[in-house]
């Protein structure tokens, strides 16, 4: 496949000795990690660990104290309010839905949001639409928070996908939701990631997580404890100690 040269070698997402500062409380102290394109990740922690925090750094929604956020290899300083214009789309913890507007406006403000032109924006919303399911596209016109637990997830995933994101992160997809809409989560994710997108899961629990992501990054007190290939004997390890929901 024909890529510019100097696009091959760069990471989706690259945090370089990365340090946030919230007031008085340290949230990230100087963390590193980079995220290949093409690449699903998971990035497991306990409460209070840092993860909402990663997941806002990585999306443009907050700027570092200290260090770097690289996006497709390059360094990201100025005052951008988030990365979706680079591709980068954030889905966030507890969705965020407007819970008042219906199913289809929650999609298709999301679409403007992006800056999308009406023609492309009426595609990609059939498009994101056929991704979702029946019960949610049935429901294109009810209230985004009459929907389940399960479907207000999905539909939060299809107003980030509304901009057509190279990559994704998703902060807690699994929050409340049963095992069995979980799995509906991650077969879309699965799917995403097949179609090429850069997916980066963020979880207390990794029940779901670990059959889908190929490496696993385990964040404790604002520092990463363990990265490393999910194959790995030490990712095992690392997973034993309470991330699988039974520890
Ligand atoms: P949870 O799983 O509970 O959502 P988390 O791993 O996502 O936790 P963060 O929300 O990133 O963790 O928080 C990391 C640390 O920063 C915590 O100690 C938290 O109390 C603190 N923190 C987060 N947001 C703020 C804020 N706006 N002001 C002050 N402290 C904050």
């Amino acid at each position: 496949m024909a890529e510019h040269p100097n696009a091959i070698a760069s990471n989706a997402i690259e945090l370089t000795n990365v340090t946030l500062r919230y007031a008085g409380v340290l949230a990230l102290s100087n963390v590193s990690l980079a995220i290949p394109r093409g690449e699903f990740i998971a990035i497991l922690g306990p409460n209070g660990a840092g993860k909402s925090t990663i997941a806002q750094l990585m999306t443009g929604m907050l700027r570092p104290s200290a260090g770097t956020v690289a996006i497709d290899g390059q360094v990201r300083q100025t005052a951008e309010r988030s990365f979706i214009s680079l591709g980068v789309a954030l889905v966030p913890e507890r969705r965020r839905l407007f819970g008042q507007l219906t199913v289809g406006e929650n999609l298709t403000l999301s679409g403007y949001g992006a800056g999308k032109p009406r023609a492309e924006l009426r595609r990609r919303f059939d498009e994101v639409m056929a991704l979702m399911p029946k019960s949610v596209q049935d429901g294109r016109d009810r209230a985004a928070v009459t929907l389940s637990g399960g479907e207000q997830q999905m539909l939060a995933i299809g107003r980030a996908l509304m901009a057509s994101p190279r990559t994704i992160v998703i902060d807690e997809p699994s929050l409340g939701l049963a095992p069995i809409m979980t799995d509906r989560v991650y077969d879309l994710l699965g799917q995403m990631h097949a179609d090429g997108v850069t997916v980066v899961v963020i979880e207390q629990i990794a029940t779901h997580a670990v059959s889908y992501a190929s490496r696993l990054a385990v964040l404790d007190r604002g520092e990463f404890i363990h990265v490393g290939a999910m194959s790995d004997a030490a990712s095992e390890e690392a997973l034993k100690v309470g991330y699988l929901g039974h520890g």
